[in-house]
């Protein structure tokens, strides 16, 4: 078999074996509608409630806090759009981010174009929000922060505790889009002062299609999909019964296995990190140092076309992103690498490296290895690189 190498978590994950094998018999023999009444489906009511309460467990939240979506970007459409719509009596300000995934950023435009006002914060070199710039965004008719617990791009992990703080000394609703950070990061809806939360199953090696949103208690929101009674009237739809045993499958998973994970894969990715700043010149790690997810490496390789580095490392069987899957295909550089001020001749020549539980260093040696030979590769073919070295020698 070809050689690959799965560099590319932020954009999916392996479904493990173990959840592959949990949501099997709901396939098959479990088939049943969990509405129903006779004990052959209802079973399977109790199924999807066991998930609840265990992702309930997780978060530190009540079981009846949770409602399973279609995925991330479905929990973010909902949490914005309405808690926009419940609360638009008492204002139409939000505030949000300029690193924000599109699920939140489009949506926000989307209501801006409702008569919304919303303002986007900027954010420093390392992509860390300010605390200062967003209590002094905060106005009377303010009624949602939506900041994400950890980019996508460049890993990045805001300081979300202090952001729910403030949120609640000004009595604003706080959303977190928590795709990147459940299942890498502890995280305590009450200790960090979260009013809503979203999570996916395609990003902790669950199922794609399935996620969540966390609605705190008396959190005044409306119903985001009308029909039967299902997740309290609230997400209507008959449940996807293997989704959610698979996601509450992965998302238990995770959470056993956080701690020495995140220690591992953070260990491989300073490795990484470490050989490819010493070992490639004129590159630049994106993200902060520190406050970043434990998988996440992102680079700037100066004088060198992001399309093609991934052209070339795929040809060696590298799977990797040079910003989100979503933007590939555009040439736009990405959104976040703009915000964190990067002009776009360098933003254009990134790349996102995301390991997984099941990277090892033999991998990671052979990227880099692979990488220095493509980038100077590349560089010897750009008239760019040239010019710099005629005039750097
Ligand atoms: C992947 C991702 C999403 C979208 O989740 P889906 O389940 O693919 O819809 C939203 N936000 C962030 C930060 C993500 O990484």
């Amino acid at each position: 078999m070809e050689k690959m190498i799965y560099l590319d978590n932020a954009a999916t994950t392996r479904t493990a074996p173990e959840v592959v094998e949990a949501m099997l018999p709901y396939f098959t023999e479990n088939y049943g509608n969990p509405s129903s009444v006779y004990r052959f489906a209802a079973k399977n009511k109790c199924g999807v409630d066991r998930q609840r309460e265990a992702i309930a467990e997780i978060l530190g939240a009540n079981a009846n806090e949770i409602y399973f979506t279609a995925g991330g970007s479905e929990s973010d459409n909902w949490a914005v759009k309405a808690a926009a719509e419940a609360y638009r009596e008492k204002g139409n300000h939000i505030i949000t981010t300029k690193i924000e995934h599109h699920a939140i950023l489009h949506t926000a435009e989307y209501l801006e174009k409702q008569g919304y006002d919303v303002t986007y914060l900027d954010v420093d070199e390392d992509g860390l929000v300010d605390t200062d710039e967003l209590e002094k965004a905060i106005r009377p008719e303010t009624i949602l922060i939506s900041v994400m617990f950890a980019n996508n791009e460049i890993g990045t992990v805001q300081p979300i505790k202090e952001i729910g703080r403030i949120a609640k000394e000004h009595g604003i609703l706080f959303h977190t889009d928590a795709v990147q950070a459940f299942g890498q990061i502890p995280i305590q809806v009450d200790g960090l002062g979260i009013d809503m939360l979203s999570a996916s199953g395609h990003k902790l090696n669950g199922p794609k299609g399935i996620g969540f949103l966390y609605i705190r208690k008396g959190v005044k929101i409306r119903s985001f999909i009308h029909g039967g009674a299902q997740e309290r009237r609230r997400r209507a739809g008959t449940e996807n019964v293997p989704g959610i045993i698979g996601l509450g499958t992965a998302a238990k998973r995770a959470a056993r296995t956080m701690e020495e994970r995140a220690e591992r894969e953070s260990a491989l990715r300073d490795y990484l990190i470490s050989r490819v700043m010493a070992e490639i010149p004129h590159t630049k790690l994106n993200g902060h140092a520190t406050k970043r997810l434990p998988n996440n490496a992102n680079f700037s390789f100066r004088f060198v076309e992001g399309e093609a580095l991934l052209l070339n490392l795929d040809m060696k069987g590298i799977c990797a992103s040079s910003g989100s899957a979503c933007t590939s295909g555009s040439l736009d550089p990405s959104h976040v690498l703009l915000a964190i001020g990067l002009p776009h001749e360098i933003a254009h020549g990134s790349l996102r490296l995301t390991l997984g539980e099941d990277t090892v260093k033999e991998e990671i040696d052979y990227v880099v290895d692979a990488l220095k030979e493509i980038v100077k590769r590349l560089r010897e073919m750009s008239p760019l690189y040239e010019d710099f070295i005629r005039k750097n020698p």
